[in-house]
């Protein structure tokens, strides 16, 4: 997808986000778009870039590298890594990222503050819950949580700003809003129990449940396919 149906869809993006911002009495302002552009050629990305787009959403990190060197040129582009986070890629995303939503356990975290560059900012993080509780997908317990956010808040080179969460699949508006209702309250709850703590991202809300996590209070929605079309299987 490029030239004019990237812009379309993308402004198609932008419109279903604030409608939905609408539908739940939310100022436009409350929530913004990261574009997720795994799978997809740097061109592409730059393409959103000029149509505005600052936010970029990548999963993989050898992908992600090689699109931030062409990319290079790019100044304020803000790079989320959003993947499943291994111990042995923790050190390229400490060095090539502004933003990881998928922390979900200490050891990533402090491999990740002990690896964070003293030039550059720190690394702005979300904790990743397992909210539908599915056996097989990454993300810490609900129950877990409170102990993973009081070690991480300790570590001054990570900035604690929410959680992230990718429910099950779930057909229609009640079902969807469930977990995502769910997030909210875990998140209101750090936030009691953290009143110092800069919690202010609720990451959730894909191609097909963004409505239903507006309405429950998503503040950075993650939209790939809405904006760049369907991806091609990985080879
Ligand atoms: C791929 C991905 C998305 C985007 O999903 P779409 O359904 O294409 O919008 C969002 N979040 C995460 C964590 C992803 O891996």
């Amino acid at each position: 997808m490029t030239g004019p149906v990237l812009a379309e869809s993308l402004a198609a993006a932008r419109q279903r986000l604030a409608d939905a911002l609408s539908r739940a009495s939310r100022p436009v302002a409350d929530a913004r778009l990261l574009a997720v552009s795994k799978t997809k050629p740097a061109e592409m990305i730059r393409e959103a870039w000029h149509l505005g787009q600052r936010d970029f959403g990548e999963n993989y990190v050898q992908e992600a590298l090689e699109k931030q060197q062409v990319l290079a040129d790019l100044e304020d582009i803000v790079w989320h890594f959003i993947g499943p986070l291994q111990s042995n890629k923790t050190r390229e995303v400490a060095e090539h990222f502004a933003w990881v939503h998928s922390v979900d356990r200490e050891k990533i975290a402090r491999r990740l503050n002990d690896q964070r560059p003293e030039a550059l900012p720190p690394l702005e993080v979300c904790l990743q819950v397992n909210i539908s509780g599915e056996a097989s997908k990454s993300g810490a317990s609900l129950e877990a949580l409170p102990a993973l956010a009081e070690a991480v808040l300790a570590l001054p080179r990570l900035r604690l700003r929410g959680l992230m969460a990718i429910p099950a699949p779930a057909e229609g508006l009640a079902a969807q809003r469930a977990p995502c209702a769910r997030l909210r309250q875990a998140l209101e709850a750090l936030r009691e129990r953290f009143p110092e703590a800069p919690l202010d991202t609720l990451s959730m809300g894909m191609s097909d449940d963004l409505e239903a996590a507006v309405l429950e209070g998503a503040t950075l929605v993650r939209l790939g396919t809405a904006i760049f079309g369907a991806r091609e299987p990985r080879p």
